[in-house]
C-alpha cells in the first residue's frame, strides 16, 4: 500500500503523552549516533554519508529564527533515521501504534519533539520537512496547522531553490494567472491533518510563499502573528490581522504569483 505523499505531524493528545519520551527510543544502543546542535541523531545505517545534510539542519534554525523572528528553543530535537521503509514502519507500529501512517513523521507530546524518516528517495526533502517541523514546534507553544505545514512545505527545498523551485509554484501561479486565490480563512480552519490534502498543502505553501516574499507588509505582520504566539500573546487569526493592513490582500496575492 502506497503512503499518503504528504509528511505528517502528529501532536501528541493528552493519553499518549507519557508514551512519547525519547529517552526510551535512545535507551537502545543504534547502529550509528551523531549530534550537532539540539539534533540528536540516531540511525540504523552508517550517516557518514549524509554528513552535510545533517549538518545544514542547525543552519535552517538559525534561518527560521532570523526569517521569522522567533527566537530558537535550545531544547533538543531527536532524530531517528531508518534505511528501510519497512523497517521504519515496524517502529513506528511498535512505538507509536496509533500514529498516522505517513512517509515521514514528526512526533511531539510535551517532552522534546522527534523525527522518524527513512532513506527514500525524497530523503533529504522529507528530513527538512519534519526537522522544519520540530524546530518550528520546539520554539512556539502552539503553532496553526495550515502555517506549520506551509512553512514545512517551502523549508523542505534546499536553501537555493525555495524561492523558485517548488513543483508547488507553476499550478499557483496559473491559478492566479485567471484570478483564482485560496482562502486563506479556510486553511485557518483546518485543525486535523485528516483536512489537509493536497490542495490544502499547496494553498498553505502559497500563502506562505505571499508571506514570505510579497508585500514587506505581510511578512512583518507574520513576525508580529509569530511573536505574540511566542510571548503567550493571544494572536487572533492571522487573516484578520493581514486584511486589517491589507484590505485588498487577494489581489495582491494574486498579483504576487503573477509577477514572480
Ligand atoms: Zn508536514
Amino acid at each position: 500500500m502506497p503512503l499518503p505523499a504528504c509528511q505528517g505531524r502528529w501532536l501528541l493528545p493528552l493519553l499518549f503523552l507519557i508514551l512519547a519520551r525519547p529517552a526510551s527510543l535512545t535507551a537502545a544502543t543504534w547502529p550509528d549516533e551523531y549530534q550537532n546542535g539540539p539534533f540528536l541523531f540516531h540511525a540504523d545505517f552508517p550517516m557518514a554519508e549524509h554528513r552535510a545534510l545533517l549538518d545544514s539542519l542547525p543552519h535552517l534554525q538559525a534561518q527560521l529564527g532570523y526569517l521569522l523572528g522567533i527566537q530558537p528553543s535550545h531544547e533538543p530535537i531527536y532524530v531517528f533515521l531508518f534505511a528501510r521503509r519497512r523497517t521504519y514502519e515496524a517502529y513506528l507500529k511498535k512505538h507509536f501504534p496509533t500514529a498516522p501512517v505517513r512517509k515521514a513523521l514528526f512526533i511531539k507530546g510535551r517532552g522534546p519533539g522527534m523525527v522518524f524518516v527513512y532513506r527514500g528517495d525524497n530523503f533529504a526533502v522529507d528530513l527538512r520537512h519534519e526537522a522544519t517541523h520540530a524546530i518550528l514546534n520546539s520554539a512556539l507553544p502552539v503553532v496553526p496547522l495550515w502555517l506549520d505545514e506551509g512553512l514545512a512545505e517551502y523549508f523542505e527545498l534546499p536553501a537555493e531553490r525555495r524561492r523558485h523551485g517548488s513543483h508547488h509554484l507553476r499550478p499557483v501561479r496559473l491559478a492566479a494567472w485567471v484570478g483564482k486565490v485560496p482562502s486563506l480563512e479556510d486553511l485557518e480552519q483546518r485543525g486535523q491533518m485528516t483536512e489537509m490534502g493536497r490542495t490544502e498543502y499547496r494553498n498553505a505553501w502559497a500563502w506562505v510563499h505571499f508571506l514570505l516574499h510579497g508585500p514587506p507588509t505581510a511578512r512583518a505582520e507574520l513576525r508580529s502573528y509569530l511573536a505574540d504566539i511566542q510571548a503567550l500573546t493571544p494572536p487572533g487569526q492571522l487573516s484578520q490581522r493581514l486584511r486589517a493592513q491589507l484590505p485588498d490582500l487577494e489581489r495582491l496575492f494574486a498579483e504576487h504569483f503573477r509577477n514572480w
